[in-house]
């Protein structure tokens, strides 16, 4: 078997990739000429392999029957980071448990709709908490900013394998989306249950066993937990995190910056969207030493309250497979460097969330849910109230508010700046027809659970494997996974060397 690259234009590239066995695909978008680098297969005589063309893509994974082993695991948190160190056990024979504090992927469904539609926040089964973890009802991105990390392939075949599009087998920035992701984590646990593997759902964990080995893996958003393992004395530090706002735009803006469609005949542009798909991007400048950049960009969107303590403001983004909504968003941040306690962080962070609640109530009143509080894009950069917002993804709503004013004032500085950085790069970005929320805050833990670089067990308490976006070695659902994957290997290695 052969591979063969090819420059296409995005509609020939659209036509192979319909036709063909693809193997990669990246969209270079640098120029106003895009060009999209696919990797097609070939047999040995150099002809291109149909898409229907009978290949072993990957060697699907084999996992034996635990029910009856004696040796067992407990994992902590259902999320990427848990559910990959328990199929990894289960892989290699070891029994898992798996307690999760939230409800399973149906239930939390229906909980999540509850929120959207200001009927109330779960404070265990929400956009944080409940099976899949923060990664389910996310926008599915699968890539990670390092490539250092382990075998990330591996990562995409197994998401595969449990129902993920052909896609993320080989797209450079591959894409799940909000809607398959639930079926794809009932499938993980349908199998993980069928081999023997045992699910409890709404158990949170407050006692630590030292008999019992166990993947810690609760995500970042868990505070209560971290102030419990603190309490223990879990060895930990504060790390540095970062904090910021929503942005979101018209979709056809971004698609106009991103694409360079200005100038293009309309059929022309709208030929170039139907072919790549909406536009997202990535951005980072630094103002004054600091960096100010964009996460977890969702195109075709929406964004999310993704608060899981009452009196809080949390916003974040997600997007259908499809990703095809009018609106694009994505948190612009500002790097906060690591200062104090690990404790102190967390109350910095909580501080912010709740103060951006303190100010939707203080022009909803009473009635306030889950709504946002907002200021246009321009206004929020200039410092003039917005005296009306537009139209916007968030379903709970958004109410017009002084984040300029409110914001402590070194983040709003570094926003301002950063936007009108980006603006030079994108003219036209900086615009009032984009909106911004707040508060942006849960891009990644303020916390790092210490733990040996090589076994991966906790440095105060060796029965803990910390692992995942909670214990602050991974930022994302791939990082989060490999991260399990690898705290499971070595939780095996010593179990089954002291056997
Ligand atoms: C709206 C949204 C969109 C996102 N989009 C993307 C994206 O497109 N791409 C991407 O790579 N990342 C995205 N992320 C981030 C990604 O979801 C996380 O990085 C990832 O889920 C972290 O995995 P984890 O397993 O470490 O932790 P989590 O996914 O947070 O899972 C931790 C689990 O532990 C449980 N838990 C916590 N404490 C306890 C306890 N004491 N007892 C029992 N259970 C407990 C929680 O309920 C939770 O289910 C998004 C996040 C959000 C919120």
């Amino acid at each position: 078997m052969e591979t063969r690259q090819l420059i296409l234009s995005p509609a020939e590239a659209r036509i192979m990739e319909q036709g063909f066995r693809v193997v990669r695909r990246s969209v270079d978008a640098r120029q106003r000429d895009i060009r999209v680098l696919l990797t097609v297969l070939a047999d040995e005589h150099g002809n291109l392999l149909p898409r229907e063309a009978e290949v072993p893509l990957y060697s699907k994974p084999v996992y034996p029957d635990v029910s009856g082993s004696a040796q067992e695991a407990l994992v902590v948190g259902a999320g990427p980071a848990g559910l990959f160190a328990a199929l990894t056990l289960l892989e290699h024979g070891i029994r898992p448990v798996i307690i999760e504090r939230g409800r399973d992927v149906s239930a939390r469904k229906r909980d999540i709709a509850r929120l959207n539609r200001n009927m109330g926040l779960d404070p265990s089964s929400n956009y944080c908490f409940g099976e899949g973890g923060a990664g389910t009802f996310s926008d599915g991105k699968l890539f990670s900013r390092s490539k250092k990390r382990g075998d990330m392939q591996r990562v995409m075949e197994l998401f595969h394998f449990f129902g993920a599009p052909d896609t993320v087998l080989y797209e450079t920035h591959a894409h799940i989306g909000s809607d398959l992701l639930p079926n794809i984590i009932r499938s993980m646990r349908e199998c993980l249950c069928a081999h023997g593997a045992e699910f409890r759902f709404g158990t949170l964990f407050d006692r630590l066993d030292p008999s019992l080995p166990t993947v810690l893996a609760i995500g970042h958003s868990a505070h209560d937990t971290y102030r419990f393992l603190a309490q223990e004395g879990v060895a930990m530090e504060a790390k540095g995190c970062a904090m910021g706002v929503r942005v979101e735009h018209p979709q056809a803006l971004v698609n106009r910056l991103m694409y360079h469609l200005g100038g293009r005949p309309s059929d022309e542009a709208a030929a170039l969207v139907e072919n790549l798909g909406n536009a997202s991007y990535s951005l980072v400048t630094q103002v004054s030493g600091t960096g100010v950049y964009s996460f977890c960009m969702c195109p075709g969107g929406h964004i999310v309250p993704a608060a899981s303590a009452p009196e809080t403001v949390i916003v974040n983004g997600m997007s259908a497979r499809l990703r095809n909504s009018p609106y694009a968003n994505s948190g612009i941040v500002v790097s906060v460097p690591p200062a104090g306690p690990a404790m102190q962080a967390l109350a910095w962070q909580e501080s912010l969330e709740h103060e951006a609640w303190l100010q939707a109530r203080e022009v909803l009143g009473s009635s306030l849910q889950a709504q946002a509080p907002a200021q246009r894009l321009a206004d929020f950069v200039e410092g003039r109230p917005s005296a009306s917002l537009p139209a916007c993804s968030f379903l709970p709503g958004i109410v017009p508010s002084r984040l300029d004013r409110w914001l402590p004032p070194e983040i709003g500085a570094f926003l301002r700046r950063g936007f009108r950085d980006f603006d030079r790069k994108y003219p036209g970005f900086l615009t009032n027809d984009a909106v911004v929320l707040g508060v942006e805050s849960r891009t990644s833990s303020p916390v790092r659970l210490l733990r040996d670089p090589l076994t991966m067990q906790s440095l105060s308490h060796p029965f803990l494997y910390p692992c995942g976006e909670g214990a602050g070695y991974a930022g994302g659902i791939t990082s989060s996974a490999l991260d399990g994957i690898k705290a499971a290997l070595q939780l095996c290695s010593r179990v089954q060397s002291s056997v």
